[in-house]
């Protein structure tokens, strides 16, 4: 068997497309422009291109788009208080801290300062706990952007058997319960997983979140299984992801691909929560 590729470039491309005439259509019943402040502090690589990117996704949709580029050696408390400014700024609807912070910096409280009607990364304390208990909320972009990828595909997932592997805050943890709402019968792995491989072995949809370059090979994926490869891993140059593709497309049912699979949805899913946060303000 050789898996059919979800293509979340095409995906995220016809979602941008209704991003933007739903953006046009706002502005042109409310005044209201959707504002999206993006901070960046020092000057990691990565960082910067994911910066710029999502700089450029929200021109492009029709937003404004603030970008703070701030000195490695900024304080927390000069981050703070460009939170708060940022958090009484009526022309800004969406705030995104990129992380990684420098390690001077807690991140937890400057998550914490924002506002969590601004939080459109939905990383807000408040706003994971929203998820957790099943109310309206900013979901992640990353999880968000997957669980799009999956209605897109039409994959059904009630009474299927979702397997998690990685329980991080942003992807493993929420994913998991966006997959539990849409009553699929979750099982989350992790380093301390004793035989890993029998659990992936058993999911219909496995979503792997854990950043090992080639770490699920096709041995440890049920046959026809639907494969969410989230990791992003640079080897000799080359981005590569969490599952070894070339064996597990022989596999599975359905894949994504890396790159063009789950990691163009992240932004476009932020471009949506953007305009929701301008909605409900
Ligand atoms: P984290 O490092 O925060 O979490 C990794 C998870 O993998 C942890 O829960 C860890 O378990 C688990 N893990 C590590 N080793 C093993 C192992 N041997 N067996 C089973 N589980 C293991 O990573 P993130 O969730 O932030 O990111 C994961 C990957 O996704 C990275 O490659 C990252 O770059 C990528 N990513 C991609 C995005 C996109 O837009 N496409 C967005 C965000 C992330 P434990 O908790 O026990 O330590």
């Amino acid at each position: 068997m050789t898996a059919a590729i979800i293509d979340g470039k095409a995906i995220s491309k016809l979602l941008r497309k209704e991003i933007t005439q739903d953006v046009e259509k706002f502005k042109a019943e409310t005044g209201i422009t959707p504002g999206l402040a993006v901070v960046l502090v020092g000057e990691d690589p990565a960082s910067q291109t994911y910066v710029r990117s999502k700089e450029k996704s929200t021109i492009k949709v029709g937003m404004y788009s603030e970008v703070h580029r701030l000195a490695a050696e900024t304080s927390q408390d000069e981050l703070l208080t460009l939170v708060d400014q940022l958090n009484n700024d009526p022309k800004i609807h969406g705030i995104l801290v990129q992380l990684p912070l420098p390690k001077n910096i807690d991140e937890n409280k400057v998550i914490e300062a924002i506002n969590p009607a601004k939080d459109v990364d939905g990383f807000h304390p408040v706003n994971a706990g929203r998820l957790l208990i099943g109310q309206d909320t900013f979901v992640a972009c990353t999880p968000y952007g997957i669980m799009e990828l999956l209605r897109q595909e039409d994959v059904q997932l009630k009474g299927k058997h979702a397997v998690v592997v990685g329980r991080s805050n942003i992807v493993g943890k929420p994913i998991a319960l966006l997959l539990l709402q849409e009553h699929a019968t979750v099982s989350i792995c992790h380093s301390r997983t004793a035989d890993l491989g029998a659990m992936t072995r058993q999911a219909d949809v496995l979503v792997v979140a854990v950043g090992r370059a080639n770490f699920i090979t096709g041995d440890m994926i049920k046959p026809g299984a639907v494969v969410i490869d989230v990791g992003i891993n640079r080897v000799d140059g080359q981005l590569v992801g969490d599952v070894e593709f070339e064996s597990a497309k022989e596999v599975a049912g359905k894949i994504t691909p890396v790159p063009g699979g789950v990691g163009p949805m992240t932004i476009t899913m932020l471009l949506k929560n953007t305009l929701l946060a301008a909605k409900r303000c």
